[in-house]
């Protein structure tokens, strides 16, 4: 592996541990699960999937901000606006949210809002804004370059970690192929084997994986039985109408029904899909 030095693994037996809360952290028994739409929308939209995901429970809320799209006419998300219905949601829910930085600019507001900050697919060689998140306080979500090689993706995370940052968490979400049947290809061997090649958790992005929403459940399953260490999964109160990602977003009941489908998954390889999250707790006590 190149010439990795804080990424690899040197002992077997130690996984880093990165938290994202007080009560929840990446690499420990229990799974991880990330719930929510690709783009913030509005304000009752995020409402809606806070209430309704305290169900399956999901740990933490995903919704993108400024948002790296293919053409410059797409929606490019609702900026600054976005990350204050984030920010409040946050708040009101006591959920963690983990949200997409596009650039250095972004980078200081973001960490004021949100509990976790996503490089994009798009960015994963963004060097520049690798090495800033290196300073920054709060963890990382990496996620795995369109077609970069396993040792590019261990070399990004190694950006990070080598400028300050050790908190950083590896997603697989699909890399490019020949087949258009499928958005990309989910590469579960990467999962596998960056387990093996690091120390630092993985987690698993189906929706982009795959870009259906019929296939999205079971490889999530898949990803559990391989080791994944949780997942970031999207879905919206009203998927087809999704404005960004529609076709790969769940609705919120079968997001709730596949945290349930999993715990029996999670049991066979020793791992816990949480019962409660910190929201829920809170709503418990009440
Ligand atoms: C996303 O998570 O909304 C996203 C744009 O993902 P990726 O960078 O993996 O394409
Ligand atoms: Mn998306």
């Amino acid at each position: 592996m190149l010439n990795a030095k804080l990424a690899t693994q040197s002992n077997p037996n130690h996984n880093t541990i990165v938290p994202l809360s007080e009560q929840v952290a990446f690499g420990g028994r229990e799974l991880v699960i990330i719930g929510g739409p690709c783009s913030v929308e509005s304000r009752s939209q995020m409402e809606t999937v806070a209430t309704e995901l305290k169900a399956a429970p999901v740990q933490a809320l995903r919704g993108g901000v400024y948002k790296p799209r293919t053409s410059p006419y797409a929606f490019q998300g609702l900026g600054d606006e976005g990350l204050e219905i984030l920010s409040e949601v946050r708040q009101r829910h006591n959920i963690p949210v983990v949200t997409e930085v596009m650039s250095i600019g972004q980078i200081e507001e973001i960490v004021a809002h949100a509990d976790m900050l996503q490089v994009g697919s798009r960015n994963m060689q963004n060097f520049d804004l690798l090495k800033a998140l290196g300073q920054v306080k709060k963890p990382i979500l990496l996620k795995r370059g369109l077609a970069a090689t396993i040792e590019e993706f261990v070399m990004a995370a190694e950006y990070i970690l080598s400028h300050g940052n050790p908190h950083v968490v590896l997603c697989e979400r699909g890399i490019r192929s020949f087949d258009t049947y499928t958005r990309n290809v989910l590469d579960l061997g990467a999962v596998v084997a960056l387990k093996q090649l690091t120390h630092l958790p993985v987690i698993v992005d189906p929706s982009h994986a795959v870009g259906k929403r019929e296939l999205v459940a079971p490889l999530v399953r898949a990803a559990v039985a391989c080791g994944a260490d949780g997942l970031i999964v999207e879905c919206h109160p009203e998927p087809e109408k999704s404005v960004s990602d529609a076709r790969q977003a769940l609705s919120l009941e079968d997001m709730v029904s596949l945290v349930h489908s999993l715990r029996p998954v999670a049991a066979s390889v020793g791992r816990v899909v949480p019962e409660f999250n910190s929201f829920s707790q809170l709503a418990a006590v009440a």
